[in-house]
């Protein structure tokens, strides 16, 4: 059966880009036409500072986020990446495959890095090889990520291809990025110009899983926005990426097409649109915080769930580990 791989870094509360753009579409993939493998990437999160209490807990508030959204560990595959030591072994190896020139081509490093490049950690420039072994551990064909994944997954396909060629074997999988839906890429409410991300320095920019619904509909209500009314359909939001923004969020949280939203609030301004939204946001994600608490309270059963799942994928991730090292000429006498 088709593997597919998919993570989440533990490196601050999830936000609601984190669950429309991979927590629910990962529950959606669960099924008998693949094999899926959910992955709290810790080995990731460590790439800027994290204090270590609090990457405990939010390693644990991940597992329980991935959970509430519907991701059964009895279906799928489900653990912290740095219990499965095929991960970081995987990425040395691709450290010697990968070009540097590749790694500084990346948007995300640039973002992350920021003005002094110099003085970022040499993990999160190298972030995009351990990605690829991630990935590649399970020989995984196809990868569900949000939008601004998308050029770390061409470097997983560069890799993998480079393998194949300089070891002449069709050992690695072309991976698959699966980018769909409204929600590939949720922006900040507070710039629409930026991500919504779980680690930027503004809570205002943000959903957090764990906000109540005060807090939801107090963030949508100063949410940036423009002072047009809305128009009939997405086409005419071209030139307002806060409006869009917000009617996407709307769409995706309902199930519904952006144009079948403003179809009813066509000529409403944002005085109407966002209490709607607001009560959408409530009923979509009041039932995924109150399950997210309840797995909270029983922080052991978290603990050796992800236990249980690194056994699972180690016993997937190993053979192909050890055939990544016979065919590269490493030895191995045990
Ligand atoms: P960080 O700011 O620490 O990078 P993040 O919010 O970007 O955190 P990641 O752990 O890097 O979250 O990404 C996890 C998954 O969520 C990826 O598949 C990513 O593409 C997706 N994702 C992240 N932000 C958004 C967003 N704003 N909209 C849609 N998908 C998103
Ligand atoms: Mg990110």
């Amino acid at each position: 059966t088709p593997r597919i791989f998919s993570g989440i870094q533990p490196s601050g509360g999830l936000t609601l880009g984190n669950y429309l753009g991979a927590l629910k579409r990962f529950a959606a993939l669960q099924g008998d036409q693949a094999q899926t493998i959910y992955c709290v990437v810790d080995l990731h999160a460590i790439t800027v500072w994290q204090d270590p209490e609090t990457l405990r807990r939010n390693t644990r508030e991940a597992t329980a986020a991935f959970m509430a959204a519907g991701v059964d560990p009895a279906r799928s595959v489900l653990f912290n990446q740095s219990q499965v030591t095929a991960h970081a072994e995987l990425a040395w190896l691709f450290n010697t495959v990968a070009r540097v020139g590749w790694m500084y081509r990346m948007t995300q490093f640039k973002d992350k890095a920021g003005k002094n490049s110099e003085n970022a950690s040499l993990g999160l420039l190298a972030y995009p090889a351990l990605m690829a072994a991630d990935i590649l551990a399970y020989q995984a064909t196809a990868v569900p990520v949000g939008e601004d994944q998308k050029q770390h997954l061409e470097l997983t396909r560069d890799i993998a291809a480079k393998f194949n060629h300089d070891y002449k074997v069709e050992h690695f999988p072309i991976t698959e990025p699966l980018i769909e839906g409204v929600a590939t890429r949720v922006m900040s409410l507070r710039d629409g110009t930026k991500k919504m991300s779980k680690s930027d320095p503004s809570d205002a920019s943000r959903i957090n899983l764990t906000d109540d619904a005060d807090a939801i509909a107090q963030k949508i209500r100063k949410a940036r926005t423009d002072a047009d009314p809305l128009p009939g359909s997405i086409d005419g939001l071209k030139d307002r990426p806060e409006a869009r923004n917000l009617v996407n969020i709307y769409a995706a949280l309902a199930d519904e097409t952006p144009d079948q939203v403003l179809a009813r609030f066509e000529g409403q301004g944002f005085g109407a649109f966002k209490p709607a939204l607001a009560e959408v946001a409530v009923a979509a994600m009041s039932p995924i915080t109150a399950k997210m608490s309840e797995y909270m309270a029983d922080p052991a059963e978290i603990d050796r769930i992800l236990g249980k799942g690194a056994e699972r994928a180690s016993e997937i991730a190993t053979p192909i580990l050890e055939r990544t090292k016979d065919i590269m000429g490493i030895l191995r006498s045990r």
